[in-house]
Protein backbone atom coordinates (compact mmCIF):
# COMPACT_ATOMS: atom_id res chain seq x y z
CA UNK A 1 0.00 0.00 0.00
CA UNK A 2 1.48 3.33 -1.01
CA UNK A 3 -0.28 5.57 0.73
CA UNK A 4 1.19 5.32 4.73
CA UNK A 5 3.87 6.20 2.99
CA UNK A 6 2.71 8.64 0.86
CA UNK A 7 0.94 10.38 3.50
CA UNK A 8 2.20 13.25 5.41
CA UNK A 9 -0.67 15.25 7.56
CA UNK A 10 1.72 18.20 8.09
CA UNK A 11 2.69 18.71 4.49
CA UNK A 12 -0.98 18.89 3.76
CA UNK A 13 -2.29 21.53 6.85
CA UNK A 14 -2.58 24.93 6.07
CA UNK A 15 0.48 26.70 7.87
CA UNK A 16 -1.92 29.13 9.32
CA UNK A 17 -3.12 26.23 10.90
CA UNK A 18 -0.04 24.20 11.45
CA UNK A 19 0.97 26.91 13.67
CA UNK A 20 -2.75 27.89 15.48
CA UNK A 21 -2.63 28.26 19.21
CA UNK A 22 -6.27 27.24 19.65
CA UNK A 23 -8.44 28.47 22.11
CA UNK A 24 -8.53 26.91 25.61
CA UNK A 25 -10.42 27.78 28.52
CA UNK A 26 -9.77 27.77 32.18
CA UNK A 27 -12.00 24.82 32.76
CA UNK A 28 -9.70 22.61 30.67
CA UNK A 29 -7.17 22.19 33.56
CA UNK A 30 -10.40 20.90 35.67
CA UNK A 31 -12.04 18.34 33.62
CA UNK A 32 -14.20 16.21 35.54
CA UNK A 33 -12.93 17.72 38.45
CA UNK A 34 -15.64 19.52 41.78
CA UNK A 35 -14.93 22.58 42.70
CA UNK A 36 -16.17 26.24 42.80
CA UNK A 37 -16.10 27.89 38.97
CA UNK A 38 -15.72 31.24 38.80
CA UNK A 39 -13.27 31.39 35.61
CA UNK A 40 -16.10 31.09 33.06
CA UNK A 41 -18.21 34.47 33.58
CA UNK A 42 -21.34 31.90 33.84
CA UNK A 43 -24.58 32.41 36.25
CA UNK A 44 -23.46 30.73 39.21
CA UNK A 45 -26.91 30.40 40.39
CA UNK A 46 -28.88 28.50 37.69
CA UNK A 47 -31.21 28.77 34.56
CA UNK A 48 -34.74 29.86 34.74
CA UNK A 49 -35.43 25.75 33.31
CA UNK A 50 -36.13 22.66 35.58
CA UNK A 51 -32.66 21.53 34.25
CA UNK A 52 -29.78 23.06 34.61
CA UNK A 53 -28.03 25.00 31.49
CA UNK A 54 -25.63 27.84 32.99
CA UNK A 55 -22.87 25.57 32.91
CA UNK A 56 -20.68 25.56 29.52
CA UNK A 57 -20.77 22.09 27.87
CA UNK A 58 -18.23 20.11 27.74
CA UNK A 59 -16.15 21.10 24.43
CA UNK A 60 -15.00 17.58 23.38
CA UNK A 61 -18.02 15.99 23.95
CA UNK A 62 -17.04 12.80 25.59
CA UNK A 63 -19.59 11.19 27.30
CA UNK A 64 -21.54 11.59 24.08
CA UNK A 65 -18.48 9.96 21.97
CA UNK A 66 -18.01 7.03 24.20
CA UNK A 67 -21.60 5.82 23.59
CA UNK A 68 -20.79 6.43 19.78
CA UNK A 69 -17.54 4.83 20.25
CA UNK A 70 -19.37 1.41 21.22
CA UNK A 71 -21.63 1.56 18.20
CA UNK A 72 -19.37 1.68 16.26
CA UNK A 73 -16.14 0.20 17.41
CA UNK A 74 -13.64 3.14 17.52
CA UNK A 75 -12.33 4.70 20.56
CA UNK A 76 -13.17 8.80 21.42
CA UNK A 77 -9.80 10.18 19.82
CA UNK A 78 -10.87 8.95 16.38
CA UNK A 79 -14.34 11.05 16.85
CA UNK A 80 -15.32 14.03 16.51
CA UNK A 81 -18.80 15.73 16.39
CA UNK A 82 -19.43 18.93 14.65
CA UNK A 83 -22.85 20.69 14.16
CA UNK A 84 -24.58 18.95 11.49
CA UNK A 85 -22.03 16.84 8.80
CA UNK A 86 -22.11 20.67 7.44
CA UNK A 87 -19.69 21.83 10.18
CA UNK A 88 -16.92 18.77 9.42
CA UNK A 89 -17.43 19.95 5.67
CA UNK A 90 -16.70 23.21 6.31
CA UNK A 91 -13.75 22.33 8.99
CA UNK A 92 -12.01 20.33 6.06
CA UNK A 93 -12.12 23.39 4.13
CA UNK A 94 -10.66 25.50 6.67
CA UNK A 95 -7.67 22.86 7.88
CA UNK A 96 -6.45 21.88 4.17
CA UNK A 97 -7.42 24.44 2.08
CA UNK A 98 -6.05 27.72 0.87
CA UNK A 99 -8.04 29.80 -0.20
CA UNK A 100 -7.45 30.98 -4.16
CA UNK A 101 -5.10 28.55 -4.86
CA UNK A 102 -5.96 25.12 -3.16
CA UNK A 103 -8.47 22.74 -5.32
CA UNK A 104 -10.96 19.63 -4.66
CA UNK A 105 -12.71 17.21 -6.35
CA UNK A 106 -16.09 16.02 -6.68
CA UNK A 107 -18.15 13.44 -8.32
CA UNK A 108 -21.93 15.29 -9.26
CA UNK A 109 -24.54 14.42 -9.35
CA UNK A 110 -24.03 14.80 -5.00
CA UNK A 111 -24.89 16.27 -2.27
CA UNK A 112 -24.78 20.00 -2.29
CA UNK A 113 -22.73 21.35 0.26
CA UNK A 114 -19.69 20.10 -0.61
CA UNK A 115 -19.63 22.75 -3.51
CA UNK A 116 -21.32 25.25 -1.34
CA UNK A 117 -18.56 24.74 1.28
CA UNK A 118 -15.74 24.86 -1.31
CA UNK A 119 -17.14 28.38 -2.88
CA UNK A 120 -17.79 30.06 0.39
CA UNK A 121 -14.16 28.95 1.68
CA UNK A 122 -12.92 30.17 -2.16
CA UNK A 123 -11.72 26.93 -2.88
CA UNK A 124 -11.81 25.86 -6.82
CA UNK A 125 -13.40 23.23 -7.18
CA UNK A 126 -12.92 19.97 -10.18
CA UNK A 127 -15.83 18.35 -11.09
CA UNK A 128 -15.67 14.92 -12.65
CA UNK A 129 -19.27 13.19 -13.12
CA UNK A 130 -20.35 10.22 -12.08
CA UNK A 131 -20.57 7.64 -14.44
CA UNK A 132 -24.42 7.93 -16.18
CA UNK A 133 -27.07 5.86 -15.49
CA UNK A 134 -25.10 3.39 -13.74
CA UNK A 135 -23.96 6.56 -11.13
CA UNK A 136 -20.63 4.95 -10.63
CA UNK A 137 -17.40 6.81 -9.70
CA UNK A 138 -15.12 7.30 -12.92
CA UNK A 139 -11.93 6.49 -11.15
CA UNK A 140 -9.61 6.82 -13.90
CA UNK A 141 -10.91 10.63 -14.54
CA UNK A 142 -10.69 11.37 -10.70
CA UNK A 143 -7.22 10.32 -10.30
CA UNK A 144 -6.46 12.30 -13.66
CA UNK A 145 -7.95 15.32 -12.61
CA UNK A 146 -5.42 15.15 -9.31
CA UNK A 147 -2.42 18.15 -9.08
CA UNK A 148 -0.10 19.38 -6.69
CA UNK A 149 -3.03 21.83 -5.57
CA UNK A 150 -5.58 19.08 -4.68
CA UNK A 151 -6.20 18.52 -1.36
CA UNK A 152 -9.64 16.70 -0.54
CA UNK A 153 -11.74 14.52 -2.94
CA UNK A 154 -15.42 14.14 -1.72
CA UNK A 155 -17.24 10.73 -2.10
CA UNK A 156 -20.80 10.36 -1.21
CA UNK A 157 -21.87 6.77 -0.97
CA UNK A 158 -24.78 6.18 -0.90
CA UNK A 159 -24.69 8.60 -2.71
CA UNK A 160 -27.07 11.72 -2.86
CA UNK A 161 -29.34 12.26 -4.77
CA UNK A 162 -28.98 9.29 -6.86
CA UNK A 163 -28.90 6.55 -4.26
CA UNK A 164 -26.90 3.75 -5.29
CA UNK A 165 -23.91 2.54 -3.40
CA UNK A 166 -20.19 3.13 -5.19
CA UNK A 167 -18.23 0.01 -5.75
CA UNK A 168 -14.98 0.09 -3.09
CA UNK A 169 -12.78 -0.98 -5.67
CA UNK A 170 -13.05 2.43 -6.87
CA UNK A 171 -12.96 4.08 -3.84
CA UNK A 172 -9.89 2.21 -2.47
CA UNK A 173 -7.97 2.92 -6.17
CA UNK A 174 -8.74 6.95 -5.42
CA UNK A 175 -7.19 6.46 -1.60
CA UNK A 176 -4.42 4.89 -2.84
CA UNK A 177 -3.52 6.56 -5.74
CA UNK A 178 -3.99 10.30 -3.42
CA UNK A 179 -2.10 11.88 -0.88
CA UNK A 180 -4.77 14.47 0.26
CA UNK A 181 -7.36 13.46 2.28
CA UNK A 182 -10.55 11.26 0.60
CA UNK A 183 -13.99 12.01 2.32
CA UNK A 184 -16.02 9.16 2.19
CA UNK A 185 -20.18 10.48 3.40
CA UNK A 186 -21.65 7.84 4.52
CA UNK A 187 -24.86 9.52 6.14
CA UNK A 188 -27.32 7.01 4.74
CA UNK A 189 -24.94 3.83 5.25
CA UNK A 190 -27.97 2.67 7.48
CA UNK A 191 -30.27 1.91 4.95
CA UNK A 192 -27.69 0.00 2.71
CA UNK A 193 -27.01 -3.72 2.07
CA UNK A 194 -23.59 -3.61 2.80
CA UNK A 195 -21.44 -1.90 5.97
CA UNK A 196 -19.49 0.89 6.53
CA UNK A 197 -15.75 1.06 5.34
CA UNK A 198 -14.75 2.72 9.13
CA UNK A 199 -12.77 -0.70 9.42
CA UNK A 200 -10.30 0.81 6.67
CA UNK A 201 -9.91 3.61 8.90
CA UNK A 202 -6.84 1.43 10.04
CA UNK A 203 -5.51 1.09 6.42
CA UNK A 204 -5.91 4.49 5.17
CA UNK A 205 -4.82 7.73 7.23
CA UNK A 206 -5.71 10.15 4.71
CA UNK A 207 -9.54 8.54 4.77
CA UNK A 208 -12.26 10.53 6.95
CA UNK A 209 -15.72 8.92 7.16
CA UNK A 210 -18.53 11.35 7.78
CA UNK A 211 -21.93 9.86 9.53
CA UNK A 212 -25.26 11.83 10.57
CA UNK A 213 -27.40 11.80 13.88
CA UNK A 214 -29.87 13.35 10.58
CA UNK A 215 -31.19 10.37 8.84
CA UNK A 216 -31.56 7.29 10.29
CA UNK A 217 -31.33 8.60 13.81
CA UNK A 218 -34.61 10.61 13.02
CA UNK A 219 -32.76 13.93 14.85
CA UNK A 220 -31.98 16.47 12.08
CA UNK A 221 -32.96 19.29 14.69
CA UNK A 222 -30.26 18.51 17.04
CA UNK A 223 -27.59 19.13 14.51
CA UNK A 224 -24.93 16.47 15.19
CA UNK A 225 -22.74 15.15 12.43
CA UNK A 226 -19.75 12.81 13.00
CA UNK A 227 -16.50 12.62 11.47
CA UNK A 228 -14.09 9.52 11.76
CA UNK A 229 -10.41 9.72 10.97
CA UNK A 230 -6.93 9.25 12.17
CA UNK A 231 -6.43 10.71 15.68
CA UNK A 232 -3.54 12.85 14.03
CA UNK A 233 -6.66 14.57 11.78
CA UNK A 234 -9.12 14.33 14.76
CA UNK A 235 -6.42 16.78 16.70
CA UNK A 236 -7.05 19.07 14.07
CA UNK A 237 -10.70 19.54 13.29
CA UNK A 238 -10.81 19.90 17.36
CA UNK A 239 -8.42 22.10 16.87
CA UNK A 240 -10.22 24.61 14.45
CA UNK A 241 -13.84 24.35 16.08
CA UNK A 242 -15.56 26.68 17.72
CA UNK A 243 -15.23 25.62 21.78
CA UNK A 244 -18.64 24.68 22.83
CA UNK A 245 -20.12 23.61 18.96
CA UNK A 246 -22.31 20.88 20.34
CA UNK A 247 -24.72 22.42 23.01
CA UNK A 248 -25.31 20.85 26.13
CA UNK A 249 -29.40 19.92 25.24
CA UNK A 250 -28.08 17.98 22.12
CA UNK A 251 -25.64 15.93 23.77
CA UNK A 252 -28.02 15.23 26.56
CA UNK A 253 -30.57 14.32 23.90
CA UNK A 254 -28.43 12.31 21.55
CA UNK A 255 -26.50 10.33 24.76
CA UNK A 256 -30.66 9.18 25.38
CA UNK A 257 -31.12 8.51 21.62
CA UNK A 258 -28.30 5.93 22.30
CA UNK A 259 -29.95 4.04 24.82
CA UNK A 260 -33.07 3.39 22.40
CA UNK A 261 -30.89 1.74 19.52
CA UNK A 262 -33.68 -1.13 19.13
CA UNK A 263 -35.68 1.80 17.84
CA UNK A 264 -34.13 3.15 15.39
CA UNK A 265 -32.81 -0.52 14.45
CA UNK A 266 -36.70 -0.89 13.53
CA UNK A 267 -37.32 1.89 11.57
CA UNK A 268 -34.61 1.29 9.61
CA UNK A 269 -35.55 -2.05 8.60
CA UNK A 270 -39.00 -0.58 8.14
CA UNK A 271 -38.09 1.97 5.70
CA UNK A 272 -35.95 -0.73 3.23
CA UNK A 273 -39.25 -2.57 3.46
CA UNK A 274 -41.33 0.41 2.76
CA UNK A 275 -38.81 1.97 -0.42
CA UNK A 276 -38.37 -1.61 -1.84
CA UNK A 277 -42.78 -2.03 -2.01
CA UNK A 278 -42.17 2.15 -3.09
CA UNK A 279 -39.76 0.91 -6.16
CA UNK A 280 -41.81 -1.64 -7.39
CA UNK A 281 -45.13 0.29 -6.98
CA UNK A 282 -43.94 2.73 -8.72
CA UNK A 283 -41.85 0.80 -11.51
CA UNK A 284 -45.76 0.02 -12.94
CA UNK A 285 -46.96 3.41 -13.17
CA UNK A 286 -47.08 4.49 -17.20
CA UNK A 287 -45.44 8.18 -16.21
CA UNK A 288 -42.49 6.54 -14.98
CA UNK A 289 -39.90 5.60 -16.91
CA UNK A 290 -37.31 4.17 -14.21
CA UNK A 291 -36.68 3.66 -10.62
CA UNK A 292 -32.60 3.58 -9.85
CA UNK A 293 -31.97 1.07 -7.15
CA UNK A 294 -31.14 2.62 -4.05
CA UNK A 295 -29.72 1.90 -0.67
CA UNK A 296 -30.55 4.75 0.91
CA UNK A 297 -33.91 6.16 2.31
CA UNK A 298 -35.16 7.73 -0.90
CA UNK A 299 -35.49 6.90 -4.59
CA UNK A 300 -34.59 9.03 -7.72
CA UNK A 301 -37.16 7.97 -10.40
CA UNK A 302 -37.22 9.06 -13.74
CA UNK A 303 -40.94 10.18 -15.62
CA UNK A 304 -42.10 11.12 -18.99
CA UNK A 305 -42.98 14.80 -17.40
CA UNK A 306 -40.92 15.99 -14.25
CA UNK A 307 -41.80 19.41 -13.75
CA UNK A 308 -45.58 19.19 -14.12
CA UNK A 309 -45.49 16.03 -12.01
CA UNK A 310 -43.68 17.49 -9.41
CA UNK A 311 -46.21 20.75 -9.64
CA UNK A 312 -49.68 18.36 -9.74
CA UNK A 313 -47.56 16.74 -6.43
CA UNK A 314 -46.99 19.97 -4.97
CA UNK A 315 -50.95 21.42 -5.34
CA UNK A 316 -51.52 17.94 -3.32
CA UNK A 317 -49.24 19.24 -0.51
CA UNK A 318 -47.12 16.47 -1.66
CA UNK A 319 -43.87 18.05 -1.80
CA UNK A 320 -40.67 15.71 -3.50
CA UNK A 321 -37.42 17.13 -5.14
CA UNK A 322 -36.85 18.08 -8.25
CA UNK A 323 -33.71 16.76 -9.63
CA UNK A 324 -34.72 17.30 -13.18
CA UNK A 325 -32.31 20.49 -13.74
CA UNK A 326 -29.60 18.44 -11.99
CA UNK A 327 -26.60 17.26 -14.90
CA UNK A 328 -27.05 13.43 -15.51
CA UNK A 329 -30.75 13.23 -13.36
CA UNK A 330 -32.49 15.08 -16.02
CA UNK A 331 -36.40 14.34 -15.61
CA UNK A 332 -35.74 13.02 -12.72
CA UNK A 333 -37.69 12.96 -9.07
CA UNK A 334 -36.31 12.49 -5.41
CA UNK A 335 -38.59 10.71 -2.91
CA UNK A 336 -37.91 10.31 0.64
CA UNK A 337 -39.45 7.30 2.22
CA UNK A 338 -42.51 8.31 4.15
CA UNK A 339 -44.56 6.29 6.22
CA UNK A 340 -46.91 3.57 4.80
CA UNK A 341 -49.50 5.80 4.72
CA UNK A 342 -48.13 9.07 2.98
CA UNK A 343 -46.31 6.48 0.38
CA UNK A 344 -49.79 5.35 -0.66
CA UNK A 345 -50.99 8.72 -0.68
CA UNK A 346 -47.92 9.51 -3.41
CA UNK A 347 -48.72 6.32 -5.24
CA UNK A 348 -52.27 7.06 -5.58
CA UNK A 349 -51.54 10.55 -6.48
CA UNK A 350 -49.23 9.65 -9.15
CA UNK A 351 -51.82 6.61 -10.62
CA UNK A 352 -54.30 9.62 -10.39
CA UNK A 353 -51.38 12.24 -12.61
CA UNK A 354 -50.82 9.52 -15.37
CA UNK A 355 -54.69 8.24 -15.81
CA UNK A 356 -55.98 11.95 -16.07
C1 LIG B 1 -28.35 14.89 4.74
C2 LIG B 1 -26.94 14.71 4.39
C3 LIG B 1 -25.92 15.01 5.31
C4 LIG B 1 -26.27 15.43 6.68
O1 LIG B 1 -25.96 16.70 6.98
P1 LIG B 1 -26.17 17.18 8.50
O2 LIG B 1 -25.50 18.51 8.46
O3 LIG B 1 -25.46 16.20 9.39
O4 LIG B 1 -27.64 17.24 8.77
C5 LIG B 1 -24.62 14.77 4.95
N1 LIG B 1 -24.31 14.27 3.74
C6 LIG B 1 -25.25 13.95 2.85
C7 LIG B 1 -24.87 13.35 1.56
C8 LIG B 1 -26.59 14.18 3.13
O5 LIG B 1 -27.52 13.88 2.22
Amino acid sequence: MITKTLFDLNSLLRPNIKQLVPYSSARDEFKGKEGIFLDANENSFGSPLSENYNRYPDPLQLGLKEKIGKVKGLPTENIFLGNGSDEAIDILFRAFCIPGKDKVIICPPTYGMYEVSANINDVEVKKVNLLPESFQLNSDKIIEAIDNKTKLIFVCCPNNPTGNGVKWLDIKLILESFKGIVILDEAYINFASYRSLIPELLNYPNLVILQTFSKAWGLAGLRIGMAFASQQIIDVFNKIKPPYNINALSQQKAIAALSNIEQVNVWIKTIVAERELLIKKLGLLSCVIKVYPSEANFVLVKVTDANELYTYLSRQQLVVRNRSKVELCEGCLRITIGTKEENEKLITAIKQYADQ
